[in-house]
């Protein structure tokens, strides 16, 4: 196992900000995991799992705490047969979407793009242009705070919008589960899913920051109901109503092209990421008396 002290977290989150973990240990075997969480409890510090740090805002003053960072054998691809494939946490969900679609399987493909790791998304429960990970995936294994590992079906994974219960309970996901639905029983060939899937990594790029360093919708949809217009549940739309598109804190910027982006725009810091964020909250409510939820999960002391 490697450890790695006073590791800048700015070389690991999409945003590149972000100040010192105390500890970072990269493991590459549960062996390995089991001597951070070891190192952890020794040192009396927490720990925290990171996956690709892309929904990820770190304090500039960093984490007195070890950061675990999954690897090797924990992004391995398994394919069970007709449809059911496991991965370890540590694969990239973009390889583990494309990976699925070529042996001709659907329902995850739509989230190629979404830069995170496989477990990262099943905490998050991410999800793009129709798809959420929590809808196919069968089983998701669990290393309890207990020290045990356990299997726990969807039906305890408490998926919701943006929510599974790992969130709430914690636990560190070693790997999940999924079951796909063959491309041919939806009446679509190979082709037309490829095609699908690159109409979104296209969508992305005419609509994402994508140039500039960010960790994906700031906030969360809004919850107004099934008969809302898309416009009233996007906090984009209120946060552009608001005027503040472009609007800058030291280098945080809200992104001129979609605007429930925050965009690291000249070498932002962690704080200015945090009070930009807090300024469109505290504008958006006053203009709007609607209260935006943060989707972007903090890390230290701010
Ligand atoms: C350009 C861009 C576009 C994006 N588009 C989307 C999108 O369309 N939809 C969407 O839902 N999200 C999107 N995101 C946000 C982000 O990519 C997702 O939330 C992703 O699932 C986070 O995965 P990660 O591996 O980067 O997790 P991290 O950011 O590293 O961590 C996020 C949380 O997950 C926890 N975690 C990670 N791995 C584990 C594990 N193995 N066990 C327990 N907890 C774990 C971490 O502790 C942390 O609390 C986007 C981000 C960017 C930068």
């Amino acid at each position: 196992m490697q450890v790695l002290e006073n590791e800048p977290m700015s070389k690991h989150t999409s945003f590149k900000v972000g100040g010192p973990a105390r500890f970072f240990a990269k493991v590459e075997n549960m062996a390995d995991l089991k001597e951070a969480l070891a190192l952890a409890r020794e040192k009396g510090l927490s720990y925290f799992i990171l996956g690709n740090g892309t929904n990820l805002l770190v304090s500039d003053r960093g984490y007195e705490g070890v950061v675990i960072a999954l690897s090797g054998a924990f992004s391995e691809i398994e394919d069970l047969g007709s449809g059911k494939f496991k991965a370890g946490a540590a694969t990239p969900l973009g390889k583990f979407a494309r990976h699925t679609l070529k042996q001709g399987y659907a329902g995850i493909h739509k989230l190629a793009g979404i830069p995170g790791t496989l477990g990262g998304a099943v905490y998050m429960n991410a999800g793009a242009y129709g798809q959420e990970i929590g809808n196919c995936c069968t089983q998701v294994t669990v290393l309890e705070s207990d020290g045990n590992i356990r299997e726990l079906p969807t039906s305890a994974c408490g998926f919701g919008y943006r929510r599974s219960v790992f969130k709430d309970a914690g636990g560190i996901i070693l790997s999940a589960t999924f079951q796909l639905q063959d491309t041919t029983s939806l009446g679509k060939s190979n082709a037309d899913l490829e095609a699908e899937l690159e109409e979104c990594m296209a969508k992305r790029k005419a609509t994402q920051p994508l140039n500039k360093p960010n960790a994906g919708s700031t906030f969360k949809r809004l919850d107004t109901g099934a008969a809302a217009m898309p416009t009233q549940v996007a906090p984009g739309y209120y946060i552009e109503q608001a005027g503040l598109k472009g609007y800058r804190i030291g280098g945080a910027e809200v992104s001129t092209l979609h605007a429930n982006f925050i965009v690291n725009a000249d070498n932002a810091t962690a704080t200015d990421i945090k009070s930009l964020s807090e300024y469109v909250q505290s504008k958006v409510a006053e203009k709007f008396g609607i209260t935006l939820q943060r989707e972007i999960i903090l890390l230290g002391e701010f």
